[in-house]
């Protein structure tokens, strides 16, 4: 029997005429060096009508062509986020902070006709310019000399003056929910980056998702600062979960230092916050040297890499902030799990759940596969890797690239830990990071987490290095804080009361910091490579 009911698509024209009419009083403020500026849903819907007439009227868009942006977290992304998936076309970030030659690769591997960037970024896209093969127009938004430009051939145009006198409605054409609304680039750690598309219904699916009180709990009365880029992973899918919910959104631009960011929570009064663990990491050092304080913000969702329990624990104790745990990657949207403890529990037992990289939704059905590749029990011991499938996560990569990441309809994620029987994910490493010591696996992650609450440790990385007797073996690579001292002795001691005896690294590395990927995760590759190297300064104990 079918259904009575109607199939009205699920798509983003939805969101942002709900938006910017049912929610019209809703801000986006954005970061500059003068202050906040700030406009309503009601501006940014009319906006957006405009910028999809340039797009359409002025430089030719038609159908599901590719219009990328270049650009930092502010008002003028967020309208690319609703005008070019609501005409039709397909949004695709690019993340600024790849190198060049990566970023050429993305632009033509998904053929983008147009590309908007901040004033700001103009000497960065201008290195990389040249090489955009099927890219005609370049957009200039914000004030910025586009000379460096010109040498690339393209026609140039300014933002401001394409949108002056454009309508300020638009009529969103008919759109199938399954179609492509935008796409976005692993970063590829290993070989090319890999393109994730994700269409109308997913995106839809995705934001009431992010918007619920299991998730990020998003109302009309937050104010949301999205520090998470909006070039990677649809900055954690906040843009459209705040339309979609009315929250209002600080948009840091590209002041991402700690200091700034302090000072725009408390100018925007910001209550709730997404961003990796190395940016809070840097938030608490400032905050301990300054004194200074956050007093409006309540919580923040913090992933992309396993987030240290001292850094949540610091946050709650000194400054009142909660940190909401999270796992998730570009493939699924990027939300996977968010670690709210059930109802009921307190104390060291909510504590236990909270340091898990949290639970999965109805939408993301989880499992594990062991190094056989047979299913192994969510019985919260057995190990495996996490494979996912649901109607938010990618089934193949954009030109079918890498199937062998996908097997019988679920999503291989590469990454490896344990689910229990309530569904809580914990992991203990990404497949390649697992160190395999003489036939077991050692957690780079909790070595990691042991160094990092060590007084005297800011940052640590646990690599697995050749070792002659046990195929690996653990090296830390630590950075002390400033002023403290620890010998690497002192270090092994401290961590043989917490892991088993085998467990322990006798490489040990000083470092003046731990390198960072373009999305400011620990950059292990990097690490291993500079000691196959001989470029570190290594004491074996
Ligand atoms: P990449 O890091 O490859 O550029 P993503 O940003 O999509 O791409 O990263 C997804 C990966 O980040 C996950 O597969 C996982 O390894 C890691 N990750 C994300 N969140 C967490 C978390 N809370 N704890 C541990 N690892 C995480």
């Amino acid at each position: 029997m079918r259904s009575t009911m109607q199939e009205t698509p699920l798509g983003i024209p939805t969101l942002l005429r709900f938006a910017s009419t049912v929610y019209s009083g809703s801000q986006v403020h954005t970061v500059t060096a003068d202050g906040l500026r700030t406009a309503s849903f009601a501006e940014v819907g009319a906006r957006t009508a405009q910028l999809a007439h340039a797009l359409h009227d002025d430089l030719g868009i038609r159908g599901d062509q590719r219009v990328a942006t270049f650009m930092w977290n502010n008002q003028e992304h967020l309208e690319a986020y609703f005008a070019v998936p609501s005409m039709g076309a397909v949004l695709h970030t690019l993340n600024i902070r790849l190198y060049p030659d990566q970023v050429t690769y993305i632009a033509n591997h998904a053929e983008d006709k147009v590309v908007l960037v901040d004033g700001s970024l103009i000497p960065l896209l201008a290195r990389v310019l040249p090489g955009f093969e099927t890219v005609e127009h370049v957009v200039v938004v914000g004030a910025g000399d586009p000379a460096p430009l010109e040498a690339a051939g393209k026609q140039i145009h300014r933002y401001e003056d394409l949108l002056a006198g454009k309508p300020t409605t638009y009529d969103w054409p008919e759109f199938v929910e399954t179609d492509a609304a935008a796409m976005c680039y692993t970063s590829g750690t290993t070989g090319n980056p890999k393109g994730v598309v994700y269409s109308h219904r997913s995106i839809y699916l995705h934001s009431m998702q992010v918007a619920m009180p299991q998730s990020f709990q998003l109302t009309e009365a937050n104010q949301v600062l999205t520090i998470v880029p909006m070039f990677h992973a649809m900055a954690w899918g906040i843009p459209y979960a705040a339309l979609m919910s009315g929250a209002s959104l600080v948009m840091p631009d590209r002041f991402l230092q700690a200091p700034a960011l302090v000072r725009a929570i408390n100018e925007a009064k910001a209550d709730f916050a997404g961003a990796v663990p190395t940016i809070w990491a840097d938030v608490l050092n400032h905050l301990d040297a300054t004194g200074e304080k956050i007093p409006t913000l309540q919580r923040a969702v913090v992933g992309g890499s396993a987030v240290p329990p001292a850094l949540m624990q610091a946050f709650e104790e000194r400054y009142g902030m909660r940190i909401i745990h999270a796992w998730g990657m570009t493939e699924t949207s990027p939300l996977g799990c968010v670690s709210q403890p059930p109802a009921g529990t307190e104390g060291e037992l909510a504590w236990s759940y909270r340091v898990t990289q949290g639970r999965f939704p109805a939408g993301v059905q989880a499992r594990l596969a062991g190094p056989d590749g047979s299913i192994v029990p969510n019985d919260g011991e057995a190990v495996g890797e996490l494979e996912v499938r649901g109607p938010w996560i990618a089934a193949s990569y954009y030109r079918g690239e890498d199937p062998e990441r996908f097997r019988d309809g679920w999503l291989r994620t590469g990454d490896v830990g344990t689910i229990t029987p309530d569904g809580f994910l914990t992991l203990t490493d990404r497949e390649k990071d697992v160190i395999k010591s003489g036939g077991e696996w050692i957690s780079s992650v909790e070595l990691e987490n042991h160094l990092m609450a060590h007084p005297a440790v800011a940052e640590a990385t646990v690599v697995g290095v050749p070792d002659p007797r046990w195929q690996e073996r653990p090296l830390a690579a630590v950075v002390l804080r400033e002023g403290a001292g620890a010998t690497p002795e002192e270090l092994r001691e401290y961590l043989s009361g917490l892991i088993p005896k085998w467990q322990l690294p006798e490489r040990w590395t000083f470092l003046a910091s731990v390198p960072k990927t373009s999305v400011g995760k620990f950059d292990k590759k990097e690490v291993r490579r500079a000691y196959a190297a001989g470029e570190l300064e290594v004491t074996v104990l």
